[in-house]
């Protein structure tokens, strides 16, 4: 799987603390993405696995309450995605699964996405986001469109929506936009959350 940043433990990404898994790789192309580096399908090739045993490793440190999946675009490596979050529910089956998508659910839900090196079907592209949608807790679903600036919980653009697959979290559980800056060794600065008044640099 393409890596751009694991952040073990985040309140920026959805409800308590979560470990934040970036996707490395996006071709939606949304105008004034805020992460243009995470478009490329190029950089850090990662096992599942070493994934999931990073994630397990926070979790043991921080006592999670779940994960979320953003990106970059993780539907565009959706055959990992579903084997990450597999192995996690094997291993920690009390974790909650989120994740961040450009895709609307209705081009989920007819396998009109496309997958990183993988030429399968829409009809397996169906099935996938069928599994997917099964172990997720919620989701963000559609593009960023800067014509529809949005302050609601993990929305910048008024168009995207916040779906809740189950009865595990209620629209009341999702926070504020937070904006978090993690100083890492060496001194490299990592921001997630939503910097709505820009960068700090
Ligand atoms: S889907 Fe997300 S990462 Fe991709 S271009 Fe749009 S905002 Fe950026």
């Amino acid at each position: 799987m393409l890596l751009h940043a694991l952040i073990p433990a985040s309140r920026a990404n959805g409800p308590g603390l979560r470990s934040v898994i970036v996707f490395q790789g996006c071709t939606l192309t949304c105008r004034s993405c805020w992460n243009p580096q995470s478009h490329p399908f190029r950089g850090i090739e990662k096992p599942v696995d070493a994934i999931a045993h990073e994630v397990l490793r926070a979790h043991m440190e921080h006592s999670l309450e779940g994960v979320t999946f953003s990106g970059g675009e993780p539907m565009q490596q959706a055959n990992s995605l579903l084997g990450l979050m597999l192995s996690l529910r094997r291993q920690a089956p009390q974790l909650s699964f989120g994740m961040f998508s450009g895709y609307a659910e209705h081009e989920l839900a007819k396998g009109q996405y496309w997958i990183w090196g993988d030429g399968s079907s829409e009809q397996h592209r169906k099935r996938l986001w069928q599994e997917i949608r099964g172990s997720l807790d919620f989701a963000i679903l559609g593009r960023f469109n800067q014509a529809q600036p949005s302050n609601m919980p993990l929305r910048t653009s008024r168009n995207q929506v916040l779906r809740l697959f189950n009865h595990r979290y209620s629209p009341a559980d999702f926070s504020e936009q937070l904006t978090e800056v993690s100083i890492k060794e060496g001194g490299q600065a990592e921001v997630t959350g939503f910097p709505t008044l820009g960068l700090p640099w």
